[in-house]
């Protein structure tokens, strides 16, 4: 009999299931290499996990490549990829040591860096908005000539940390000063201009926010589902709430389509599976805000992709990074109905007591998942500083008008309670 295929997953934390139980349905075993935060008694009991290998992938990259080596040199896998935004350049660079199935390096450089991407799109001729990238902070007047509101952000950040919209140039010096202390603090910039560091300054796109996740096999794109998010008007973007399939006329989600796999094109990304989000200005007109070349939220946009299309999007990673086809490639699958994430609001931050109403939620029909990903005690900090969610609630419902009223339900039902002292 012939064994079972085996992926390397880096760094995808094991409370999110989503990604595991997809390996075990493409009948997949997984070597995790748990993230260093991760627990380590749950990633070795999630899913399909028949192995960890840790690896020191932020603090020892070379060894930690030299790890994968050896573990392959020992027995080979078939496959490598990648849980979580940060280690998509390192798995990029095991593909290629190891001859496995990846993205280039390049292009893993590329959907990290947000000044690359937008210099990228506007070179492919795909819409973008007015860009300025800040090198140091006492750098913020070169931005000053954008035409304001503009967002402020890390060109290498992630979950909205440091983002904030500016609505005049007097604003825009406090605005640059305070994104990057928030980058000292957790992205490791140091005062100076680093490689890779910076803060990027664009044109507010003003328009509600869609996020569209594809598949791409041998540099053929599939967008899979569009997921509508609502209007965020900042000052701050904490996403709370996605459903799918988005209501969008059909020449609205050509549009998104175009740009999207236009996207792909234009960074190189060739293998995996892709997290893009979008603005649509005045409500028709796509526009880019950045790619993520791994599944979006942690897994749980898995969630929404196979509910609305049926496509088993996590599964379907899994055996691109095998080397294989996606089954959707040739089988044409049918979705469900609408689904629905709600991502409950960190609100005013400090250390989490409990979160009120969850487990009457769990007892509704309509809720697939409840995730905690941090437990009592952890600290929160609010937006645009950031440290995690609350907790996540997934539903599937009949309509997008349910998803509605469900996600207003939750909204009123869910009150995260924090210590009194923190
Ligand atoms: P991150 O990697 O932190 O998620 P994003 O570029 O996706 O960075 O920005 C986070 C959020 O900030 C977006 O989801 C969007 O709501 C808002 N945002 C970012 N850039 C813009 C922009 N140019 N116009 C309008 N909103 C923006
Ligand atoms: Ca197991
Ligand atoms: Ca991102
Ligand atoms: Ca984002
Ligand atoms: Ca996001
Ligand atoms: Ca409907």
């Amino acid at each position: 009999m012939r064994q079972r295929p085996k992926l390397v997953l880096v760094g995808q934390f094991s409370a999110l299931p989503w990604v595991f139980e997809g390996a075990e349905r493409a009948g997949v075993d997984l070597i995790l290499a748990p993230r260093g935060d991760d627990d380590p008694e749950r990633a070795r009991k999630a899913p399909g996990v028949v192995e960890l290998l840790p690896l020191d992938v932020d603090g020892d990259p070379d060894a930690a490549v030299a790890a994968l080596v050896e573990r392959f040199a020992r027995q080979p896998f078939d496959g490598i990829m990648a849980g979580n935004e940060k280690v998509v350049p390192f798995v990029a660079r095991a593909a290629r040591v190891l001859g496995l199935t990846g993205l280039t390096e390049e292009a893993a450089a590329v959907v990290r860096d947000k000044r690359s991407m937008r210099r990228l799109l506007a070179a492919a001729g795909l819409a973008v908005p007015g860009f300025v990238a800040v090198g140091h902070p006492d750098d913020w007047a070169d931005a000053a000539g954008l035409r304001f509101p503009v967002v402020v952000k890390p060109a290498d950040g992630y979950s909205s940390l440091g983002v904030i919209r500016v609505d005049s140039a007097g604003e825009l010096e406090q605005a640059v000063r305070t994104t990057w202390a928030l980058c000292d603090t957790h992205l490791g910039y140091d005062d100076g201009a680093a490689d890779g560091t910076g803060v990027l300054v664009e044109e507010y796109l003003d328009g509600p926010e869609i996020s569209a996740e594809s598949l791409v096999h041998r540099g053929r794109v599939r967008v899979c589902a569009v997921s509508y998010k609502g209007e965020l008007n900042g000052p701050y973007f904490e996403e709370t709430t996605l459903r799918a399939p988005a209501r969008l006329p059909a020449d609205v989600l050509a549009a998104v389509e175009r740009e999207v796999v236009g996207a792909h094109h234009a960074f190189g990304v060739t293998e995996g599976t892709t997290h893009t989000e979008l603005r649509l200005v005045s409500g028709t007109r796509p526009v880019l805000l950045e790619m993520g070349a791994r599944i979006g939220g942690g897994g749980f946009m898995h969630h929404l992709v196979h509910v609305s299309s049926g496509i088993d999007l996590a599964a379907e990673a899994v055996r691109i990074h095998l080397g294989r086809e996606p089954e959707c490639w040739s089988t044409e699958p049918v979705g469900t109905g609408h689904a629905a994430a709600y991502l409950v609001p960190v609100g005013g931050g400090g250390r989490i007591a409990r979160v009120h109403g969850l487990d009457e939620v769990r007892e509704e029909p309509c809720v697939d998942h409840v995730v905690r990903t941090v437990g009592p005690g952890a600290l929160l900090r609010p937006y645009p500083d950031w440290s995690g969610y609350p907790a996540i609630v997934l539903s599937h419902h009949a309509s997008d008008a349910a998803a509605v009223e469900f996600r207003d339900h939750l909204a009123r039902t869910l009150r995260v309670e924090y210590d009194g002292r923190s």
